[in-house]
């Protein structure tokens, strides 16, 4: 088979991990696999190279600089000496070179007290630049050819919006031409969260992005499949770390997978599953420390599972703004003007609700988009177009999935009644027209318990029938 096979951040935290990853690569070689390898960076590094750029901006002086370069470096060179002994001497000095490349950088940032979307991306793209000569080390150290290939060599072309680019049709391409001769007498790897516009400024996919990367190279070389390799046997029923007894979900459709990552679920990032969905790859989540674990499996339409909610989960910081004004009654284009108000400032809205009587709109938006979204919208207030906005910080949004919603009539009102029966107040609520996702909006204090209940509800730490 032709697999894609991409390590999250924990999947390589140290140069254990690393030898686990190295061992289920040889085993699929021996299979006469077909691979291509996405890494990220290693967990934790990513944030670090994001908190010291955006601190050197507002400091003082650049003393942050030499710690970060310092922790990097043993971190890499541990790393490096635990899981390829043998090519310390090679690959040490890659290292450093980018190293030094990355303090000059930062330097500059300092300098000119000045980091702009585009340096911020070149700077956090270094947890992944850093890594992946190590995990081709490691795999030549076992005999395996490897080619390590930043995200911009493999082909990703993608949209110039720093921080949050998406792919450009012609990657498909791209990717098949540069990656595909490879794979017969090598096992490429290939850094992930990263890509470039046509004209090969770097561009970063957003966090959690190398998910993307993993469907965009998937796609690219056609794969079999997509295996994304993780620290928890597979997709849950809910956020582990906030249902203790949720359990792994066998099988999952790309849409429901799509309304999970969109709706917070971490374990994905939410635009991972379009470029294998458009190309119907089969996608696996599997747990890098638990092997043998069959995962999840995301398909088309999935058919063993006949449960009406399969999954849930809740973004713990979102913020309402609560759109009000009689004028709005009957009147054409007052929501365009909302929206484009919202859109020209880039807010992006997570759900909507208007009540039938037109007088309020509701929206949700990211809690970090609120005062732009605030700011964005005020000149309507200042026109009379609506006569006022009022936000509301204090809330978290919770998502209910499972396409067995669709034509499962009384699924709302049984969401509806046990929140309800245990006293959680619900602020809002929305329904996406695929039907496969019922949200709501709950204060902050709320949010846990809302899913603890329904999790309950709707027996989800029980195994489906
Ligand atoms: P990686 O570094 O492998 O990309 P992430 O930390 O991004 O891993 O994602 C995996 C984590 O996502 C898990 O450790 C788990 O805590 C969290 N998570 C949140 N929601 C879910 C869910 N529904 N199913 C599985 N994991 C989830
Ligand atoms: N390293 C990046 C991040 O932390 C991308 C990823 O891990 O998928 O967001
Ligand atoms: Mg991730």
């Amino acid at each position: 088979m032709r697999l894609l096979m991409k390590f999250g951040g924990t999947s390589v935290a140290d140069a254990a991990c690393i030898g686990r990853v190295a061992d289920i690569l040889e085993q699929h070689r021996k299979n006469g696999d077909e691979l291509a390898v996405i890494v990220s960076a290693q967990r934790g590094v990513t944030d670090q190279l994001i908190d010291t750029a955006t601190s050197l901006v507002k400091s003082r002086d650049a003393a942050a600089i030499e710690p970060l370069i310092e922790s990097l470096r043993t971190r890499h060179m541990t790393t490096l000496q635990g899981a390829a002994p043998g090519f310390v001497d090679e690959i040490g000095p890659i290292i450093d070179e980018k190293l030094s490349d990355l303090r000059n950088i930062l330097h500059a940032v300092y300098n000119l007290r000045e980091l702009t979307p585009r340096s911020k991306d070149y700077i956090i793209s270094y947890g992944e630049r850093l890594l992946a000569p190590i995990i081709g080390a490691t795999l030549e150290s076992r005999g395996i050819p490897s080619v390590v290939l930043d995200g911009c060599e493999a082909g990703i072309v993608t949209t110039p919006q720093h921080g949050e680019s998406t792919a450009l049709p012609e990657c498909d391409e791209r990717i098949r031409r540069r990656i595909r001769p490879l794979l017969k007498k090598s096992v490429p790897v290939i850094m992930g969260f990263m890509g470039c516009t046509q004209e090969g400024i770097l561009t970063t996919l957003g966090r959690s992005g190398s998910d993307y990367s993993a469907s965009i190279i998937g796609a690219g070389i056609d794969a079999d499949e997509i295996w994304i390799w993780t620290d928890v046997d597979g997709i849950m029923t809910s956020d582990p770390r906030v249902i203790r007894d949720a359990r792994v979900i066998p099988e999952l459709s790309y849409l429901e997978v799509m309304e999970l990552s969109y709706f917070g679920a971490k374990v994905m990032h939410p635009r991972s599953i379009e470029p294998a969905m458009r190309k119907n790859i089969l996608v696996r989540v599997k747990n890098t420390f638990n092997p043998a674990h069959p995962g999840t499996t995301i398909v088309r339409n999935q058919k063993h599972d006949h449960r009406v909610v399969k999954a849930l989960t809740y973004i713990e910081k979102v913020a309402a703004l609560n759109i009000n004004g009689a004028q709005m009654i009957g009147r054409p284009g007052v929501a365009k003007a909302i929206f484009s108000a919202l859109a020209d400032k880039e807010v992006n809205i997570m759900m909507i609700s208007q009540g039938s009587s037109e007088a309020n709109i509701s929206l949700i938006v990211d809690e970090a988009h609120i005062d732009i979204a605030a700011q964005a919208l005020a000149p309507l207030v200042a026109q009379g177009i609506v006569r006022e906005v009022m936000q509301n910080r204090d809330v978290s949004a919770v998502a209910v999935v499972g396409s067995g919603m669709v034509g499962a009539p009384g699924t709302g009102g049984r969401i509806f009644t046990a929140l309800g029966k245990a006293g959680v107040n619900v602020m809002m609520i929305s329904q996406g027209s695929c039907e496969a996702n019922i949200s709501f909006v709950v204060r902050q204090e709320d949010g846990p318990k809302a899913v603890r209940i329904l999790h309950d509800e709707f027996r989800l730490s029980e195994a489906a029938e």
